[in-house]
């Protein structure tokens, strides 16, 4: 089987997202500085594909910077209250 991957390297947006601050112990505005975003699908079946996102983030308020990544499969489906499917976004912050 096999697999391709590609990466995408995505420029640090001016936006400020809300994220949990291991520093601050609560959700802050955080920065992202930059994102490097990978994604694959295997040549077996087109239709499984997989997207993470390797951000490092900052911390508006105390300035630690921290590194999440935020990944989706396709594999991994949720429902929503109306009973629609969507991607979870499975996010883990490190640091
Ligand atoms: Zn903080």
């Amino acid at each position: 089987m096999k697999i391709t991957y590609d990466t995408n390297i995505i420029e640090c947006d001016k936006n400020k997202h809300q994220i949990n601050c291991n520093e601050c112990q609560k959700i802050t505005d955080h920065y992202v500085l930059s994102s490097i975003e990978q994604f694959g699908t295997t040549s077996v079946d087109e239709d499984i594909y997989w997207n993470c996102k390797n951000q490092t983030i900052q911390c508006v308020i105390c300035k630690n910077i921290s590194f999440r990544t935020v990944s989706i499969c396709s594999e991994r489906q949720s429902y929503d209250e109306k009973g629609e499917s969507y991607y979870s976004e499975k996010v883990e912050v490190y640091g």
